[in-house]
């Protein structure tokens, strides 16, 4: 049985969240005088702190997604939100994680930050996860096992049957990093939050929704959960202007929903563009807004495009990508481009 007490860090669970008074009277629906932030009084739109809870954002997720807000957490990124979950659950020094490269950096890197052991179970050849050593792997210190699905930088989704081996099995919480979701067709996890206890959903604007650049990162939890977040996250952490722009752009569910439908057009005809350049001797299956392609030499041919004026991502240092590059989906034009420099890529003798 998942305990979500046990796995709590002592400290945290001691703690009481810091609390403003503005969480406790809410602007909207009581029209007070608010002399109590030592904000500067003179209106400009950006004189008062930003809700603290991201009450009115949430309210549009929980409606989408059918959960109830406390069961939703807001962070400027999901590098926010991920580095919450671990100071939430591992002690430093203390106890481990488990992530399955070829994967997302991040949780390596928020692993070293926060000083807890990264235990690594490499994806199989087919780049699935491999259940027995992951379950094997898991001892009592074992907090998290973070699971990136559609994978980055592979681009594939985890078998579900396997996600779900593992989310009933393992006995810590289990994070699915589902940044690049609004590119597949299958359903997200976050449908199956009231079945699994120790279930953490993670997602993002800055990839399908278009906005980077407004840092916002979406955590979806079990009340419970979010709950212990709550009380460590730092109290303003989703500033206005981030909150006014996710507002708008989650509402315009249809434009957001156009540029999908024509990333995954784009997409498709990369793909079939890229099956007749002499130098790419693979392409990924994906379910992304990217391709891992490999090619003859992925350094010499980075540089080559560096050379054209295009960057693409070399993974060939990536355990189980070597010569692969990753190249994200950009418009008509930008695919065009890039084609056409890679045509002109001859074989390296
Ligand atoms: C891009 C990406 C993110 C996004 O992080 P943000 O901080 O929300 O921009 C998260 N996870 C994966 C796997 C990614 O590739």
């Amino acid at each position: 049985m998942f305990d979500l007490e046990k796995i709590v860090r002592p400290s945290i669970r001691k703690l009481t969240a810091y609390s403003s008074a503005r969480d406790e009277y809410k602007q909207e629906i009581a029209n007070m005088l608010f002399l109590d932030a030592n904000e500067n009084p003179f209106t400009n739109g950006l004189n008062r702190y930003p809700d603290p809870q991201q009450s009115t954002i949430k309210k549009v997720l929980a409606e989408e997604k059918g959960l109830n807000t406390s069961q939703i957490l807001l962070g400027n990124g999901s590098d926010e939100v991920l580095d919450l979950i671990f100071r939430a659950f591992c002690e430093p020094g203390k106890n481990a994680v488990i992530t399955l490269p070829p994967t997302y950096g991040m949780y390596k890197v928020l692993a070293d930050l926060n000083n807890v052991e990264n235990k690594e179970v490499l994806l199989k050849k087919d780049f699935q996860p491999d259940v027995a050593t992951i379950l094997k792997k898991a001892d009592d210190k074992t907090r998290i096992l973070f699971l990136c699905s559609p994978n980055n930088p592979t681009g594939n989704v985890f078998d579900s049957d396997k996600i779900e081996k593992l989310v009933k099995d393992f006995k810590g919480i289990v994070v699915i990093d589902e940044a690049y979701i609004d590119f597949y067709a299958g359903e997200s996890w976050v449908n199956f939050l009231s079945k699994f206890p120790n279930l953490v959903v993670t997602q993002t604007l800055s990839k399908a929704y278009g906005m980077a650049g407004i840092r916002l990162g979406i955590c979806y939890a079990s009340d419970a959960i979010i709950s212990v977040l709550n009380k460590i996250k730092p109290p303003y952490n989703v500033n206005q202007l981030t909150q006014q722009k996710a507002l708008e752009r989650l509402q315009d569910k249809t434009l957001v929903q156009k540029e999908i439908t024509q990333l995954l057009l784009e997409r498709s005809k990369l793909i079939s563009e890229l099956e007749g350049i002499e130098i790419v001797d693979r392409i990924y299956p994906t379910d992304a807004n990217f391709v891992l392609i490999k090619v003859d030499n992925a350094t010499d041919r980075y540089n080559q495009l560096i050379t054209k004026g295009i960057v693409v991502r070399n993974r060939t240092n990536q355990t189980l990508c070597e010569n692969t590059l990753r190249i994200t989906v950009g418009t008509s034009e930008e695919n065009k481009y890039l084609i056409k420099a890679m045509k002109e890529l001859v074989k390296i003798k």
